[in-house]
């Protein structure tokens, strides 16, 4: 019997810029390669809630996307809430990871109220930070991607950044050097690129935080993973080895 992972795609319809769908792609093929069976469920605005949930990925948006997703996105507050508090693993890239914080003050002067999962706050600014990035991460050594938002977004006293960048002007906020953040399994991050592609240790991150929840263990062998789907996954990992190189050495 295959082993299904259940994997929501938040607000693909407005919430999805510079590749970020490409993050659902990569847990889908990753987890096929693992042996596992992936379930996407695009979740948009008035769509039935799926009746199980291993992983939920979010990506970026216009301030426009957020402003259309925020209504319905509250009526699932409480319930993304309760996800995350329990441990189910997510990534939140931009302008959804500015929406898990407890509110975002766009440029024009609106109020978006976030669902407050990640203890951060975000104001909007005239200058937008742009650029390749590379950051330092305890957790996921560098963190490779792009960045492009107007918001800038300041961590409470005691949350954990994602990583740490060196140059001003880039990350969180272009002033504390720090990036993204990790709140238990949740991770917000301003990288596009797409992310995961580029960063299987943060995928596999997530895939094995989701298989040990549903499964108990991670253990590809038992799922049924073949010779040539380990080989397939460790070409991929050589392409993204390289990609790697090639995104760092590119200027800002
Ligand atoms: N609208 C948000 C900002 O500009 C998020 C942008 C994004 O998701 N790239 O800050």
């Amino acid at each position: 019997m295959s082993q299904v992972i259940d994997i929501v795609s938040l607000y693909p319809k407005d919430m999805n810029i510079y590749g970020d769908s490409g993050n659902v792609l990569t847990i889908q093929r990753r987890l096929a390669l693992y042996g596992y069976e992936p379930r996407v469920h695009a979740y948009n605005q008035g769509c039935d809630w799926p009746e199980h949930v291993d992983m939920i990925l979010g990506g970026g948006g216009q301030d426009t996307g957020q402003k259309k997703i925020i209504d319905d996105f509250f009526q699932r507050a409480d319930l993304l809430r309760s996800l995350a508090a329990d441990g189910v693993p997510m990534l939140m890239i931009c302008g959804l990871y500015q929406l898990f914080g407890e509110y975002f003050e766009t440029v024009d002067g609106s109020r978006l109220d976030g669902i407050g999962v990640i203890g951060a706050y975000t104001v909007g600014q005239e200058t937008r930070m742009i650029g390749n990035l590379t950051e330092t991460s305890a957790d996921f050594g560098k963190i490779i991607g792009y960045e492009n938002h107007s918001g800038q977004t300041f961590l409470r006293d005691g949350v954990q950044p994602l990583g740490t960048v060196e140059q001003d002007g880039t990350g969180n906020n272009g002033e504390d050097h720090t990036e993204g953040a990790r709140v238990h399994n949740v991770i917000g991050t301003y990288m596009h690129g797409s992310l995961l592609p580029k960063n299987p240790a943060i995928a596999d991150f997530l895939i094995r935080t989701a298989v040990e929840r549903r499964y108990g263990t991670f253990d590809p062998a038992a799922a049924g993973q073949t010779d040539a789907q380990r080989a397939a996954l460790h070409r991929i990992d050589e392409i993204a080895d390289r990609a790697r190189r090639v995104a760092m050495s590119r200027p800002r």
